[in-house]
């Protein structure tokens, strides 16, 4: 049996990663996506274990220690971490494993998973990235002006990514996905 896929999916805060992962997952059942510890407290609707594992400081520091993560990173003042057990048992599965997570994490995964695909979701432009942002009412205004600093900065890293989809109609932008992840499973070296 082929072993899955691991999928990384970036971009700026407010481009639209959660919509497009819950739209992917809902029409390719080989996918799954991985939940992440972080120290971010939740937001309103979140459930811990389906969004992500919140964590306090130390309970993250803990996880680091135990060596539980793939990947970690600090954003905006709170740390985010793909648990490493749950990576390795979906691929050993066959199964195609979706990660969320911002460019710092995602060049770790690609030292450790150079074989991953790695896609880069972006908006149609700033402006539009930040209406987004607002327009969701989730975030403080420094926080707002924190995250747009950073997504100039991780739009810059594009070139260590495979691909960039532009996410201007999620149902267009999910089927640009959905093509990779098929074309990539057609890969002669994969048999
Ligand atoms: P948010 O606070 O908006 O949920 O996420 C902030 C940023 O952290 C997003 O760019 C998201 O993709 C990223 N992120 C979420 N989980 C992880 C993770 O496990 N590792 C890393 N490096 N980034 C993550």
């Amino acid at each position: 049996m082929n072993k899955g896929l691991l999928i990384v999916l970036s971009g700026p805060s407010g481009v639209g990663k959660g919509t497009v992962c819950s739209v992917l997952r809902s029409k390719m059942p080989n996918l799954t996506y991985s939940v992440s510890a972080t120290t971010r407290p939740p937001r309103q609707g979140e459930v811990d274990g389906v969004n992500y594992f919140f964590k306090t400081r130390e309970q993250f520091q803990e996880m680091i220690a135990r060596d539980a993560l793939l990947e970690h990173a600090e954003y905006v003042d709170n740390y985010y971490g793909t648990p490493r057990d749950f990576v390795d048992r979906t691929l050993a599965s066959g199964k195609d494993i979706i990660l969320e997570i911002e460019v710092q994490g995602a060049l770790k995964v690609k030292e450790k998973f150079p074989q991953g695909v790695f896609i880069f979701l972006m908006p149609p432009s700033l402006d539009e990235l930040k209406q987004r942002i607002t327009g969701r009412g989730t975030e403080e205004q420094h926080v707002i002006d924190h995250r747009m600093s950073v997504a100039a900065e991780e739009i810059s890293l594009i070139r260590y990514y495979d691909y960039a989809v532009v996410n201007d109609e999620i149902d267009a932008a999910c089927k640009r996905i959905e093509s990779i992840i098929i074309a990539e499973h057609c890969r002669k070296d994969r048999f």
